[in-house]
């Protein structure tokens, strides 16, 4: 950032706004030189001497151009970025972690039943690169993150998991006893594959309300 070193005191101050090639405003000084600022609001603002000439501060302006816009555009861009993804406080964490213990632990009884197959213990996580995982002891990992999907990945992550009680691989075998649970399984796969990562940048109420 342009320096504005030694705010000068407010001395005969007189503030305008211009409008260039964006607006700014002057702020006149006893200062000696021209400094250029942006806040973290975004406004620019020039410092002046007192009695410094419109046409100086304006070629001053000019010089500082694409500074100017790339600061703009980029604090314009942090702002976006974090309105549209606050980030989750602990308390809300906890809520949705406890909510997807609720839904995992009743679809993996569920299934585990239809399917014939037995587990542990089961844990929920928050992995960037993991939905679910199986031990070989049976013990089941569900991604939290998953109560933001549409409810059929759900059921294909579990159905997933629980089919790694009778295969520790992805065979045909394997993929054989999830088609014969879930036989539109592939859809949920794609969906997974193609919007998993929107699970990371969101948090939608409305399905999590629907869950
Ligand atoms: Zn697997």
């Amino acid at each position: 950032m342009f320096s504005d070193t030694g705010s000068s005191g407010p001395q005969s101050r007189n503030t305008m706004v211009m409008k260039d090639m964006f607006d700014y405003e002057i702020i006149y000084s006893s200062r000696k030189t021209l400094a250029l600022q942006i806040t973290a609001e975004g406004r620019v603002i020039v410092r002046a001497p007192v009695g410094c000439p419109r046409s100086v501060i304006k070629s001053f302006v000019q010089q500082k151009e694409r500074w100017v816009k790339t600061h703009l555009a980029r604090l314009q861009e942090r702002t976006e970025n974090t309105s549209a993804y606050p980030p989750i406080s602990e308390k809300d964490r906890a809520r949705y972690i406890s909510i997807a213990r609720d839904i995992f632990t009743r679809k993996t009884e569920y299934y585990a039943r239809i399917m014939g197959v037995s587990y542990g213990r089961i844990a929920i996580r928050e992995q960037k690169t993991r939905w679910g995982s199986c031990s070989s002891k049976g013990n089941l990992n569900f991604n939290w993150r998953l109560i933001l999907a549409p409810e059929q990945v759900l059921d294909y992550v579990v159905v997933h998991e629980l089919a790694h009680r009778r295969e520790m691989n992805h065979s045909k075998a394997f993929y054989a006893i999830i088609e014969n649970v879930l036989p539109d399984y592939r859809k949920a796969r794609r969906w997974l594959k193609e919007n998993g990562h929107t699970l990371w940048e969101q948090l939608n109420y409305s399905s999590l309300n629907n869950a």
